[in-house]
This record gives structure tokens, sequence and C-alpha cells, in this order.
């Protein structure tokens, strides 16, 4: 293992300074005191104080950083500037001005300066006489009632275009003398009480479902703020789309998306095997936890507090299947589950590269027993009296450690002992994965998310973000093109027609 520090903190014993001269004591004690005093300034670091990111900071500690600590003297100075969460540092903020995001009231609006050139007419007359049924042919007198345009993206092979085309609609007189008319569709809508303006789908939009779409993509999938978006589509495809118009596609697949989630969830808690896994998010600067259930067949997202009751409205009360996690408390009292024993290598690997005397070396012995196991068990051997020896070896090392001098490695061996069929369940259940890499992955995006984005704003903002995510990530573990599919389920939830079922293919 590297030695980093001098002097060598291991190789000392207690008779060893009973043999040092008075100058090589004071020399020892000082360079000790010198390591002591970098080491305590290192650790009180944080984004504030150096050039660690913010991410890098105690998201527990975040409101309470930077403050003065009570009584000191020389706080007062510098409290105003800093106590703001740093996360949020780069943005401007709201709760300071008091005011809301977006355009103010009273503020100039915008207006297209780009005229849209529509290059064809999309006729939609009524076919079916709406009193007598009869049906209504192109011979009879027609007059048009409404139109609007709409731009939307073409995917051809190797190619994105964007068209635009006028969609009108029509009234037609049968011959029973009733009058039947054509509009656009009324979908789906999600209300807030004293918000300005609500969101409302509808099939008069400008923005087509593909369009939509694709700038959904770019945000949910490719992280670009609205105002990069903007950029983008205006850099590239020439299309000038205002922030409202960029914002409310965002939120059409979100709000298309949510109803999905209720089945998505359902088919978490039938399966066999749940990866689960918690990371923190931020909702308008207030620390919230992500979570995330994976299966086979299924990712489901899901931003609230880190409390029992999230876990349980992800996978039910009456879950039978194995869950794998880390060691988190929430997950314990499930009884079939698998430990996640990349968390428990990490944590011996530790102490095998720090200083805790033997802890170290159970810490090493731990490591290498454990990928063994891994090893022996993805082989085949699970049933075989090595791995049983292996397993038994494990269980004595942590034994023998359980009472260390060094709190984190008796907390290392305690951790495996209290959970011992959880950390062992794959060995003789051979579907089960021994390491939870799988919910890991999955959060991985929206950690770098967070990183760009400073998390959500709202309770709307994060259950479609989630939602988003749920439909995008089971459609690429289902085999289904994600952005097909999101155009339909737009489609459908603007003109308020049944939402497609996300199916699996067999490929998948
Ligand atoms: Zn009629």
């Amino acid at each position: 293992m590297p030695h980093r520090f001098d002097p060598d903190l291991n190789d000392m014993e207690r008779t060893d300074l009973a043999a040092m001269s008075r100058e090589e004591l004071e020399e020892l004690a000082w360079r000790l005191h010198e390591l002591a005093r970098s080491l305590a300034n290192r650790a009180g670091e944080d984004s504030t104080t150096s050039s660690r990111p913010p991410s890098s900071d105690d998201p527990y500690r975040r409101g309470e950083r930077g403050k003065p600590a009570a009584g000191r003297p020389d706080g007062g100075d510098d409290a105003e500037t800093s106590a703001a969460p740093p996360e949020s540092a780069g943005k401007p903020d709201e709760t300071k001005t008091g005011r809301a995001a977006g355009k103010q009231p009273g503020a100039k609006g915008h207006w297209r300066r780009q005229p849209i050139v529509v290059s064809a007419d999309v006729e939609h007359p009524p076919t079916v006489c709406a009193a007598c049924g009869a049906g209504l042919g192109p011979d009879l007198e027609r007059r048009r009632v409404s139109a609007h345009n709409s731009l939307e993206l073409v995917r051809g092979d190797m190619s994105l275009q964007v068209t635009a085309t006028k969609h009108v609609y029509f009234a037609v007189r049968c011959r029973c003398g009733h009058e039947t008319l054509t509009c656009p569709g009324v979908g789906l809508s999600s209300q807030i009480e004293g918000r300005r303006r609500n969101l409302h789908m509808n099939e008069r939009c400008l923005v087509g479902p593909m369009l939509a779409t694709f700038i959904a993509a770019l945000s949910l999938r490719f992280r670009l703020s609205r105002r990069k978006i903007q950029e983008f589509l205006g850099d590239w495809l020439a299309l000038e789309l205002g922030a409202a118009t960029i914002e409310r596609c965002i939120h059409e697949f979100g709000l298309a998306s949510e109803p999905l989630v209720e089945q998505l969830i359902e088919d978490v808690q039938a399966s066999k095997i749940v990866h689960l896994d918690e990371t923190p998010w931020y909702q308008r600067g207030v620390l919230r936890w992500m979570w995330v259930a994976v299966t086979a067949t299924t990712t489901v997202y899901h931003i609230g507090s880190r409390r029992k009751e999230e876990l349980t409205a992800l996978i039910g009360e009456a879950f039978l299947g194995w869950l794998v996690t880390d060691g988190y408390v929430a997950y314990r009292d499930h009884a079939r589950r698998q430990r996640c024993l990349a968390h428990l290598i990490r944590k011996g690997l530790a102490l095998a590269e720090g200083y805790y005397g033997d802890g170290s070396s159970f810490g090493r012995d731990l490591v290498r027993d454990l990928r063994r196991l891994i090893e022996r068990v993805h082989d085949g051997d699970a049933e075989t009296q090595a791995v049983k020896r292996l397993m038994a070896r494990i269980k004595w090392d942590c034994q023998c450690n359980r009472y260390d001098i060094e709190k984190k490695v008796r907390d290392l061996a305690g951790e495996i002992l209290n959970d011992w069929d959880a950390v062992v369940a794959f060995v003789s259940d051979p579907n089960l994965p021994p390491t939870n890499n799988e919910a890991e992955r999955a959060l991985r995006h929206a950690v770098i998310a967070r990183r760009i984005s400073f998390g959500t704003r709202t309770d709307e903002g994060s259950r479609f973000y989630a939602a988003g995510l749920s439909v995008i990530d089971t459609c690429r573990k289902r085999g289904v093109d994600p952005w097909a599919y999101a155009c339909s389920l737009i489609a459908a939830a603007r003109a308020k027609r049944p939402l497609p079922d996300i199916p699996v293919q067999a490929a998948a």
C-alpha cells in the first residue's frame, strides 16, 4: 500500500518511543503536529474554502456551511456572501429578489421575427355526420372553421428536417341538415392553484409531437438547459422558439409520462429481482432524494424524501421478490435481500489503504475473499467445499475484528455479521447479482444532471422529470426506440386518446 505520510504511521510501536533521544522525540512530535494540522485543515475544507466543486459538499450541511460559528468574533463580515447554498450560487437567487422565475409581469414581450413558410396544408374534414351517422363525402360543401400552423421534425434515414404545415379544420352540412365540425383535440392538463398559466395539452399547438419529443430529449437525455436548447434550435435548425414554448414541450412529455409510471410501478412490484438505490436531489435548493428501482425490463425513478414510505411507494407493502441494495437502513427489514458487495469491497479497500494496524490486513483479506467468492459463484462453483470454506473464513475474520480498537474496522466487521444472510444470498441463488451496479448506473445520469442544473424547482417539475426518465430508460430496457414512443405518447396525450403501453421487444 502507498505511504502518503511522513512519518510512517504504521511502523512504530510504543516501545520505540522509549528508545528515542529527546531530540528525536521533539523532531517526531513536531512532524506529527504539522501533519495533524494539515489534515485538520484539509478535513475542514469545502467548496466555499477550496477549489472543490459544490457537489463534493456534505448534502446534510449545505444550509449551515459558511455561516459563522456561534460566538466566533471574526465571522460577521463574510457571512452574508457565503451563507447561500453553493449549488444555487451560479444562478440568480429567487429568494434574494423575491421574484418568481421567468418573465416578469409587464416585461416586454418577444414576438416571432421569422415568418413561418408553410409547405403544405393538412386537412381535417369531418367524415361522419354527428346527428344521423351518414358518411360526409367530398362532394358536400365545406366551410373552414379554424386553422393553425405546426412545426414538425421529420426523422428520415440519416436526416432530420423541420417542416411547417397548416392544419385546417372544417364544418360540413349533412343532407339531414345538421352541421358537423372538427376541431383540434384537447388533452391532459396539469393545474396548480395560484399558478398564472396552467399546462393544458391540446392539438392546437405550434410544435408538433416529434419536435416536442426532440426538445424533451435535449433536456432530459442530453441535459441541455432551456437556454441552450433555444440556441441549438436556432443555430442548427433555424428555428426560433420562445423559452415558454420549450418549457412547455419538456413539461408535456413529463405530463404524458406520468400516468404510465403507475403501470411501471406495478411491473416492478411483480418482478422477481429489483435493484434499488437513492441519491441526493435538490428541489429549489432543498435536499430531496432521487430513488431508482431497476428490474430486467423496467426502470422507475422517484423524487421524494429518504423515508421508508417512499420505498413502499415504489415496491409496495407486499413485495415478494428479491431486493439488491446497499446497506441503507430503510431496506433492512425486507427478508429477501442481497447486499451490494461492491460497497463492502470499497469499505474494505479504505481499511487496507489506511493506517488501521491489524484492521488494514483485515481489509485486505476481506477484499480478496469477497472478490474470490464473487468469481467462484460466477463460475458456477457455489456448491463446492472451497466456497463453503471461503464463506467460513470471511465470517471468522469478521468475528475476530468485531471488537477491534478502531471504530471503522469493528463497524465494517459488525455490518457484515449483522447482515450476513443478505451478504451471501447470491451464493445459494445463481440468479442474484452480487452488486448493485444496475441501480447505480441508472442514477449516474441523474447525478450529472443534478450537478449541471441544480435539480428541479417544483413538485410538479420533480414528478415530470422522474416520470420522463422512467419512460426513456424503460424503453431502452425493452428494446423500444424511446423517441418514437415518446412522440406517440405526446400525440395521444394531446388528443386525450388512450396512452400506448411500452411493449417488451423480444430482443430486449
Ligand atoms: Zn346527418
